[in-house]
């Protein structure tokens, strides 16, 4: 397995400094699975300035979608050949379509009927109930025996910094045949990966960084978290590998309870560094993919500039799908690792 970089060296003089010379590095890292490529760069101290969340929150409670007044009277219900009831409901949680579908089976659980919950109030309990109601999704979509019932996701924004356009937190879920972008060339380089060695990818990637410990932050249960080598998030990506699962459908009620565990504490180590806002993704293998591992990216992000609303993705990431991290991800693990010792 290769870990590769390229390192760079960029010369400026300074005049407000008789001209002193500075010299500013960079790094080009390659995912050792998919050749995609990242920057580290800017080397700036992980630290933002959190909104004021009292003023940002005031008054989005009076027409929130997925809160109590309203949830029940408004969500759509799915095809009752699908969901003969309507809605999955599991006590305040609701799993309902999708309003703005991006596939033929996209639903939206929303996590209880709290309307804002700051980041480190959301306890293990409530992620992995959420999680739960989704997974009753997925076993509906896949006992139907469904053509979309090849990859089972859940995808995360947690406020809007992350694209979401509600406060009431909620998950993203839906099953299809379709594979994202990333995802399927995750299986593709994995499946190559498997014919050229003999072996699991994920499980090479979770031995080698486990021996050499710089981006390892540890187990809980049989999910092995890291900090990624090549992040897409400008303060680093987080990486959970559950061992054994190649597929959201094999997870175990304790496999979700140690991947909501995981999340919190996260959760806890980025709101130090003044981060109150993530992506979270599943990656699924199909069903008999030996090559695959399930896993899920944590991304936290942020705005650029919280006043003009300047998101952490420009053209470089937008267009080009190159992306940019403020600091080395061991440095990054070095400021995670506490949470999980
Ligand atoms: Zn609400």
């Amino acid at each position: 397995m290769e870990f590769s970089a390229v390192s760079k060296e960029t010369i400026m003089r300074n005049p407000l400094k008789d001209m002193a010379e500075r010299r500013v590095p960079s790094e080009i890292r390659t995912d050792p699975l998919t050749g995609r490529t990242a920057r580290i760069c800017h080397f700036m101290k992980l630290q933002w300035e959190k909104p004021d969340f009292d003023r940002m929150v005031a008054g989005t409670e009076t027409h929130c979608p997925f809160c109590p007044e309203r949830i029940m009277k408004i969500t759509p219900h799915f095809d009752p050949d699908l969901i003969p009831e309507g809605r999955l409901i599991q006590d305040d949680m609701v799993l309902f379509p999708n309003l703005a579908p991006y596939d033929a089976l996209g639903a939206v659980a929303t996590m209880g009927s709290r309307h804002y919950i700051p980041m480190t109030e959301i306890t293990p309990h409530r992620i992995s109930r959420a999680m739960t109601l989704a997974m009753a999704f997925f076993n509906r979509v896949a006992a139907a025996g469904h053509p979309e019932g090849i990859y089972h996701i859940v995808n995360w924004n947690y406020m809007p910094p992350a694209g979401s356009s509600l406060i009431h937190p909620h998950l993203q879920v839906f099953s299809s045949s379709s594979a994202p972008n990333l995802m399927r060339e995750e299986l593709t380089a994995a499946a190559a990966y498997m014919e050229n060695t003999g072996h699991n990818f994920w499980d090479d990637l979770v031995a080698t960084e486990k021996e050499r410990e710089k981006r390892y932050l540890g187990r809980i249960g049989r999910t092995s978290w890291l900090t990624a080598y090549a992040p897409m998030g400008v303060a680093g990506d987080v990486l959970a590998v559950v061992e054994g699962a190649e597929t959201t459908l094999e997870l175990t009620p304790e496999d979700i309870m140690d991947i909501a565990v995981g999340l919190t504490r996260l959760m806890a180590a980025y709101d130090g560094m003044g981060i109150y806002s993530f992506n979270m993704n599943f990656f699924t293998g199909a069903a008999g993919d030996a090559h695959a591992r399930f896993h899920l990216l944590f991304s936290p992000r942020t705005f650029f500039n919280q006043t003009l609303g300047t998101p952490d993705i420009g053209a470089l990431r937008n267009l080009f799908n190159e992306t940019l991290c403020m600091a080395y991800p061991e440095e990054i693990n070095g400021l995670l690792k506490p949470a999980f010792s």
